[in-house]
């Protein structure tokens, strides 16, 4: 057989991390049905089979492979199989992967590992994963009159014709009879996915008609031509009953709809009130999914099936096409920034997608960031504007308990609940009402101190203190996971066991509520009880009214609809004032005014009380009457004159080793490129620093800080990291562009 008068060139990122491996190779095939975005199995150095990913569309060469290699003197490997039939990403999504690789100095191949489920990612161990299931379907075609069939062929045809859904190729008997029909073109099959998604059965909710005010914001966004815009409606005020009108009328228009949440869970009643709402498939997409769903989730978005997705941060990359409306629900929630590498932010990233595809992007919030009304106050956004409450009662009665004044206590009854808290839980529970009481600790104490030498007991591993967990008996690390039992445990320093537990968590707070309101049904809830669904089904069982007390951390100020809720109340409110981040008082802010919200729906009024250290604070005064806009103008007002976001850029830059010796050098290394590329130029840098928590794990970190305003100059000097960010095998180097509170 001759050679082939001509080739196509691809180009492949080889499926591993290595700054030498950051770039495209050049391979060659005959074959047609390679695409960008699919993968393929090719040689490579001395690997014999590596994966890769297509990053371009094959290009035809229009001579023989020889000539060419003669001509370019490039020697060319081929590609020796391809892994997938369609293209995993859609073309805007390719381009989403450049520029989020670009954006936040990250490789590329990680960033498509993290924008594809675990069954398709870039590596070879996705092959292990689950992988896609196709059954054999067989379906009649119209035949013509003159086609002469034998009886046992016309009973077959007959048979498949009365199923137009078709008929499982392996559950036909007359093998024979198949098989001349199929040769005659009276039968084809037909390979159909089989997707391992369990079918939700959710009862409809009655359609509503929006309030005027939601009339309006409905009809701003369909008649702007404005790409982003933020809604920022109160608790309450129907955000969602407008998503859901917009999401509807997108559809109707033959355009998909892709739906961001903080979380999922999939007994959340809002995920229900989303997912039952639509006629449409709706595709869930998420990742305590389990693999093979994700799959096929992905697949069934890919094939057209699909047009509407909800989902969690990853999501943002569910490959529909023709996208029309990206929503972004409680836009200020952390959870939409990714906190390891690529450090991306969904929102960043919906809008590059909504301006690549020509769709619309609405955040929604109660309290937005602060950086994104700022961006609706420049008009970079549309602001949107929601006061009026559908459901909710806006009347609240405020109770703030000065903790400072020893007279709130009453030492004999309780050192952590005031007496003014205990009398108005005894109130709410007398009227059968529900109270919620929020606590940011949980474990039983925070530390555990040793009565003779006075030193905390600290994880091995991360030397942070141990958080005493009194039920289980233990001493636990909430960084790293460690554990170890309270009964032998002996004094690092002194090998004494006389103890004594400091502080206060959820734990204890639920002990004294219990000896406090024996008749009381009570229930804790935090990230100790870990699974997401068990928390979920916690909140979901509080709200239905079969407790009477919630104790918590931040996780019981989400989402749910408590109706019977009357007192919502907070103990140490100003403790994450304390954080050592200047998001701190944005935190606090979201964080108390979205618990306040929990208090009193419809018919029944409110009581919030706050127990705090500092009861004339602004942020804690502010967010306990939910004044937003008050605490907008204060806080804009601090940050630019500490000069932080919005009015600079920030970047954090990681550094992680195994040895502290070898973590210090290569942060002093990073601080030294920094120092010379920045040169004249007007940054800030900080560090190498000490970070609150520097030893995780068995590892050391040391953090530094780029401040700037200038993001094209900064993104250069970034991009300088990336031989060192590549090249160091025993130190991990990680940019953090745009960082989240949690990693400040
Ligand atoms: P948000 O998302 O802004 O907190 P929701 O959309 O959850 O508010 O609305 C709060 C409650 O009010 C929900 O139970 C919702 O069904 C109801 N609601 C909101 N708007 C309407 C409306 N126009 N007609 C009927 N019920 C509404
Ligand atoms: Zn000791
Ligand atoms: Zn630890």
């Amino acid at each position: 057989m001759g050679e082939a008068s001509s080739f196509f060139l691809v180009k492949v990122l080889i499926g591993r991390k290595a700054l030498s491996l950051d770039r495209p190779f050049s391979y060659w095939t005959e074959k047609e049905n390679i695409h960008q975005g699919m993968r393929v199995i090719v040689s490579f150095g001395s690997s014999k089979e590596a994966i890769g990913f297509v990053v371009e569309e094959p290009q035809r060469i229009e001579k023989p492979l020889s000539a060419y290699v003669k001509e370019t003197g490039i020697k060319l490997s081929p590609i020796l199989s391809v892994l997938d039939e369609t293209s995993l990403l859609t073309p805007a999504l390719m381009e989403v992967a450049d520029w989020i690789s670009s954006y936040y100095h990250c490789d590329k191949i990680s960033v498509l590992s993290s924008m594809l489920p675990p069954s398709l990612k870039p590596s070879l161990t996705a092959l292990k994963k689950p992988q896609a299931k196709d059954i054999e379907m067989v379906y009649a075609l119209p035949i013509k009159v003159s086609l002469s069939l034998n009886s046992n062929e016309s009973a077959l045809y007959a048979k498949v014709k009365l199923h137009p859904e078709g008929v499982k190729k392996n559950q036909i008997g007359a093998k024979k009879a198949l098989a001349s029909l199929l040769e005659k073109g009276a039968l084809e099959v037909r390979k159909v996915p089989v997707y391992r998604i369990p079918e939700m059965v959710l009862a409809k909710a009655a359609p509503i008609d929006l309030t005027k005010e939601q009339e309006q914001v409905y009809n701003e966004v369909l008649s702007s031509k404005d790409s982003v815009y933020l809604l920022q409606g109160v608790t309450g005020s129907g955000k969602t009953e407008v998503y859901l009108k917009l999401a509807d009328s997108v559809l109707r228009q033959g355009k998909s709809v892709l739906i961001l949440l903080p979380e999922i869970a999939l007994t959340d009643s809002l995920l229900n009130r989303f997912v039952s709402h639509f006629d449409e498939t709706v595709s869930l997409l998420n990742s305590s999914l389990s693999d093979a769903r994700r799959y096929d989730e992905y697949r069934r978005i890919l094939s057209g099936e699909s047009k509407v997705v909800l989902g969690t941060r990853s999501a943002i990359f569910a490959p529909l096409s023709n996208l029309g409306l990206i929503l972004i629900d409680e836009e200020h929630s952390s959870s939409y920034k990714q906190d390891k590498a690529p450090f991306y932010d969904a929102i960043e990233v919906a809008k590059k997608r909504a301006a690549l595809e020509g769709a619309k992007v609405v955040l929604g919030s109660a309290t937005p960031r602060l950086i994104d009304r700022a961006r609706a106050d420049k008009g970079v956004y549309h602001l949107l504007r929601m006061n009026q409450r559908y459901s909710a009662n806006q009347e609240k009665d405020l109770i703030v308990v000065d903790t400072n004044d020893p007279k709130v206590f009453d030492l004999k009854v309780s050192s952590l609940l005031t007496l003014p808290l205990i009398e108005e839980i005894k109130k709410t529970l007398a009227l059968h009402q529900q109270v919620m009481l929020l606590l940011n600790r949980r474990g039983y104490a925070p530390a555990y101190y040793c009565r003779n030498c006075h030193s905390l007991a600290r994880c091995p591993n991360c030397s942070i203190p141990l958080s005493y967990h009194k039920r289980e008996g233990i001493l636990a690390c909430h960084h790293c996971g460690y554990r170890c039992s309270v009964s032998d445990y002996e004094c690092a320093s002194c090998n004494s066991h006389d103890f004594i537990a400091l502080g206060f968590g959820t734990e204890h707070v639920f002990e004294e509520l219990r000896f406090l309101f024996p008749q009381a049904k009570i229930l804790r809830l935090d990230s100790d009880v870990s699974s997401k669904n068990v928390r979920h089904e916690v909140l979901s069982s509080f709200a239905d009214g079969e407790a009477d007390i919630l104790v918590g951390t931040q996780v019981i100020a989400k989402g749910h609809d408590f109706p019977r809720v009357t007192l919502a109340a907070m103990l140490d409110a100003d403790a994450s004032l304390r954080l050592p981040t200047y998001m701190a008082n944005e935190e606090t802010f979201d964080l108390i005014s979205q618990f306040v919200g929990r208090a009193g729906r419809k018919d029944l009024k409110g009581r919030v009380l706050l127990q705090t250290l500092v009861p004339e604070n602004k942020v804690i005064q502010l967010a306990s009457k939910q004044d937003y806009e008050t605490f907008y103008r204060l806080e804009m007002e601090e940050r630019r004159k500490f000069q932080y976001p919005p009015y600079t850029y920030l970047t954090s830059i990681q550094v992680k080793a195994l040895s502290l010796q070898r973590c210090e050098e290569v942060a002093n290394m990073v601080r030294s490129y920094l120092l010379q590329a920045i040169g004249e130029k007007r940054f800030n840098l900080y560090g190498p620093s000490v970070p609150y928590v520097a030893h995780i794990n068995g590892r050391y970190y040391r953090n530094l800080l780029l401040k700037y305003k200038n993001q094209e100059e900064a993104s250069k000097i970034l991009d300088g990291l990336k031989p060192l960010a590549l090249g160091n095998k025993d130190a991990e180097i990680s940019i953090n562009v745009d960082p989240g509170a949690e990693s400040l």
